[in-house]
């Protein structure tokens, strides 16, 4: 495989200006779906209008990682009691962090439920009973909204159990809440806590 520097000049074809010459150089290269940008990325350039008009694969990894890294927007209208279990989960795992800790631990059960679709499968069913019981305990009006933003994998983590469990994106944040309290409020000494401390530990570092 060929490595490419900066400077090195080559051939390619370019949209606007037919068959060119490029120089390769470090540049910020939009996405292919104009979602966003890799930044400081070396790809070759056409000579006669500027346009990025190659990458190299060495560059692929980075863009790869810039891709990853590009945040979407994942928002859900939930019962304050929800967001307060939650919250309340997150302190009890991360005192000093409980706020960034939501998107982590939601997540946490997210990638759980996307490796084990066994039990996403059974989340519909679970959910029905667990939320008519804390809704008639909570008889709560007040809505809050659940605001967060993750990479595109997690996204579609998400999308995925959301198509296994047969759940909307709000019934899918109600139910890993609900498990959460099961999991990590109710109990007096929640099975998880120590392994959720070291998670929240080292990123907090
Ligand atoms: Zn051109």
């Amino acid at each position: 495989m060929k490595v490419f520097y900066e400077g090195e000049k080559g051939q390619a074809v370019c949209r606007d200006c037919g068959r060119v010459s490029t120089t390769f150089g470090y540049h910020n290269v939009p996405f292919s779906d104009g979602n966003g940008t890799a930044k400081n990325i070396l790809a070759a350039t056409c000579d006669k209008c500027g346009r990025v008009v190659g990458i190299p694969p060495q560059s692929t990894p980075a863009i790869k990682a810039a891709r990853e890294r590009a945040l979407a927007p994942l928002e859900a209208k939930l019962p304050a009691p929800y967001l307060e279990v939650l919250d309340l989960a997150c302190y009890r795992i991360a005192p000093s962090n409980a706020p960034d800790f939501r998107k982590r631990l939601l997540m946490y059960y997210v990638r759980r439920y996307r490796n084990d679709t066994k039990a996403a499968e059974f989340l519909g069913n679970e959910l029905k009973s667990a939320k008519a019981l804390f809704e008639s305990q909570i008889k709560s009006t007040a809505q809050k909204r659940l605001s967060l933003k993750v990479s595109e994998s997690m996204s579609r983590d998400v999308q995925d159990v959301m198509n296994v469990a047969h759940l909307s994106k709000t019934d899918l944040f109600k139910s890993i809440v609900l498990k959460i309290k099961e999991d990590i409020v109710e109990p007096d000494k929640p099975q998880e806590l120590d392994r959720l401390q070291e998670i929240a530990a080292i990123l907090n570092c």
